[in-house]
Parts: structure tokens; C-alpha cells; sequence
């Protein structure tokens, strides 16, 4: 494992970080894989108080003589706090989920504008995070963020932060804050933790037109190598967060991160991720990553499995879309959307769900929709 050292605190952080987000429903499966992820020299493990499960599975896991081996890293939901009083009503219940004292790396989740973060301060933020660390409670405070990169550059010059988590692959590199928001924040001295590396698997998942463009260069790598080296050749990066839910898929990443270097890309190879980002271009429908922040819908729209058929629509055809929108979807479809625009506001791509989920119904539940899917149900008993 190759480390990167924290400039603001001197930490030494493992280049690739474990993403708590989704854990499989087996626990023992789950300890097994942070257990040989601890072993394999990953010390960065990132969850949220609003991952289902997540902290508490986390601190059931790392009490059993691991956490002091790791740094811990999880987020405050803005959106869930109305008073001062929520500040310590969440963090406590995060500290006895996950059976500690302490929290490594403190993030305000998911801020998208300077207005969450001055709601945040007007309701007494300031004063709390600055009892919680000389309580010794929070050891760094930072801020995971999904706006764009103008409202990035406020946030970061109206708080003395430690940190930050940012979304940035070759795909997004002029998305969201993107590379001026890596740029601004690393010349301010902050290190900078990496989520969303694969995008939510579309940057594994290639279409066969950009796995072809992967493929002449000389020397072979994965889709997600790809994406990993493209992120670990910036000096900027700290670590980068990536969801590992299988031994496979662990090992596969750690061997990556062995690997890990600083400006080694060439310019060749440079080109490969423009053509490959060109591919992509026209095969995304929807920006959708799958974060699945913008559910549950009171409907049971399962938007992001939606949008993953209608972007398949343009990858892979229709009719393989459409058997797959049937069979993951059924009775989670678009087209029982009622507009009420709920989702929306959880959206960190800002994409326009319900647009688009118009627009996913009309290429996918149109006529041979009805009879094709009551076949299917009934074939496949769903
Ligand atoms: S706009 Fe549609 S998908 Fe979004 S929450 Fe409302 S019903 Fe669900
Ligand atoms: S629509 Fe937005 S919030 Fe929902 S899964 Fe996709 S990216 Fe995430």
C-alpha cells in the first residue's frame, strides 16, 4: 500500500480509502472484507450518519480491536438539522454507533452552496465544532460537496477547514468544483479526499467503443485502473474513497494502489482519457452516479435503477434495456412518478429527475411495455 501524508496534520492516510456507503447484508462477509482491508494497509474508512446501517455495522466491527488502527472518517446531514440541539443529538448517535469517543475526519455532508454552510453557522455551528475538538471529539472538520465550482470557492474561503471530499474522476474533471476546485483547495493547503473515483461503476461498465480506446495503449489496465491512476497521478489527492464489496474487487484495488504514482501519466496516455471521455459523452442519458441520495420516493420510484436502464438504452440498445428495466424495476418504474419534485432537492448532480424520468418512461414503458412486462413477471415470478 502506498501512503500520501496529510499537509495539514501529518497523518499518513493509504491512497485508496473504504467507502462505507453499501455494506452487503451479511456482517460476517462485511467483517471479513474491513478486517483484510485493514490488513492490506487500508486506514481510511468513510461512512455517513445516513448510510442505512452503515456506522453502526462499522462500530460493531472496528471495536473488536481495530480502531485504533484507522482513521475514521463520517458526515453531519444538514438537511436533518433544525436546531442547535441536533448538532449533539446526531453526533452522539453517531458516536454510539459506532462504539468511539472520537471521530477522525468530521465532514458537513453533501453541501452544494455557501447557504447550507451559513444556515449551519447561523444555527451555532461554530461554537459546537469548537467545543467537539477541544473535547478532543472531532479531530479534523471538513466538508464533502457536490455544488458547482464558484459555490466551492466560497465555501472554502468562509471556514478555516481542514479537509475536504470532493466528486473527481477523468469523467468529471470540469464537473462540479472539478479541477479548479482541486487546484484552489490543495493552494490553501487542504488535503483533499477523493469519492465517486468509478462514478458509480459507468467508468468500470464501459461501453465497448471507449474499452477500445483503453486498448491501444501498449501497456494493459482495467477500466478501473484507469480510472485510479488518472486520480493518484495528481499530488493533490490525499486518498480516494471507493466502495469495495468483494474480496475480488479489494484485492484488485489494493494491487492498484501499490502502484499508485505522482505525474507519471503521459500525454499519449492523456489522449486516451479525452477520447475515452468523447465515448462517454454521447453514451450518458443521465449524469446519474447511483448515490441513491434522492431516494426513497414516497411513489417507489427507484430512480437511480431507472436512469441506469435508460442510459443502457444508449449503450447497450433498447431491447436489452428495456428486459432490464422490467425485471430491476418492476413495480418501481417511472412512470409512477407523480412530479411531486421531493427528489430533486437531494440531487447532487442536479440533475432534473423528473424530466428525466419522463423521459425514461417514454423510451421505456411505451408499447410493447404492458404485455411484454406482465410476460416477464409472470415468466420470472416477480
Ligand atoms: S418527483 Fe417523482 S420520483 Fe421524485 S420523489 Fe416525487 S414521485 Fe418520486
Ligand atoms: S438521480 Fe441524483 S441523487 Fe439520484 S441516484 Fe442519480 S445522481 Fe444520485
Amino acid at each position: 500500500m502506498q501512503y500520501r501524508i496529510n499537509p495539514k496534520n501529518g497523518d499518513k492516510i493509504s491512497v485508496l480509502a473504504f467507502g462505507c456507503m453499501r455494506f452487503k447484508r451479511d456482517e460476517k462477509e462485511t467483517e471479513r472484507q474491513i478486517v483484510k482491508a485493514i490488513e492490506l494497509g487500508i486506514n481510511y474508512f468513510d461512512t455517513a450518519y445516513i448510510y442505512p446501517g452503515s456506522e453502526a455495522t462499522l462500530g460493531r466491527i472496528l471495536s473488536k480491536g481495530h480502531r485504533e488502527k484507522v482513521k475514521l472518517a463520517t458526515k453531519l446531514p444538514p438537511y436533518l438539522v433544525k436546531k442547535k440541539e441536533d448538532f449533539d443529538k446526531i453526533f452522539n448517535t453517531q458516536l454510539e454507533r459506532l462504539k468511539t469517543d472520537y471521530i477522525d475526519y468530521y465532514l458537513i455532508h453533501m453541501l452544494t452552496n455557501l447557504d447550507v454552510w451559513q444556515r449551519m453557522v447561523s444555527l451555532g455551528i461554530l461554537d459546537w465544532i469548537k467545543e467537539k475538538k477541544e473535547k478532543g471529539q472531532i479531530k479534523n472538520i471538513g466538508f464533502s460537496y457536490h455544488g458547482g465550482s464558484q459555490e466551492f470557492i466560497k465555501i472554502i474561503d468562509a471556514y478555516d477547514w481542514e479537509f475536504c471530499m470532493l466528486q473527481y474522476n477523468y469523467y468529471d474533471e470540469y464537473n462540479q468544483a472539478g479541477k479548479s476546485g482541486l487546484e484552489y483547495a490543495a493552494e490553501k493547503g487542504l488535503p483533499i479526499m477523493i469519492m465517486e473515483p468509478l462514478r458509480g461503476g459507468k467508468l468500470v461498465n464501459l461501453p465497448k467503443e471507449a474499452l477500445s480506446v483503453f486498448e491501444e495503449s501498449p501497456v494493459k489496465h482495467t477500466p478501473a485502473e484507469w480510472s485510479f491512476r488518472w486520480l493518484w497521478n495528481h499530488p493533490q489527492v490525499l486518498t480516494v474513497l471507493s466502495g469495495m464489496n468483494s474480496q475480488e474487487m479489494l484485492a484488485a484495488n489494493v494491487a492498484s494502489a501499490d502502484e499508485a504514482q505522482i505525474d507519471v501519466l503521459t500525454s499519449e496516455e492523456f489522449d486516451l482519457y479525452k477520447r475515452v471521455k468523447d465515448v462517454l459523452n454521447k453514451s450518458f442519458l443521465v449524469p446519474c452516479t447511483g448515490c441513491g441520495y434522492c431516494i426513497p420516493c414516497p411513489q417507489g420510484v427507484d430512480i437511480p435503477l431507472c436512469f441506469s436502464s435508460y442510459n443502457e438504452t444508449a449503450t447497450n440498445g433498447k431491447i436489452s434495456a428495456r428486459f432490464n428495466y422490467i425485471v430491476r424495476t418492476t413495480g418501481h418504474n417511472a412512470g409512477k412518478c407523480v412530479n411531486c419534485g421531493l427528489c430533486e432537492k437531494h440531487c447532487p448532480q442536479s440533475i432534473a429527475i423528473r424530466k428525466e424520468l419522463k423521459n425514461t418512461a417514454s423510451a421505456l414503458e411505451s408499447f410493447p411495455y404492458k404485455p411484454l412486462s406482465g410476460f416477464i413477471k409472470r415468466f420470472m415470478k416477480l
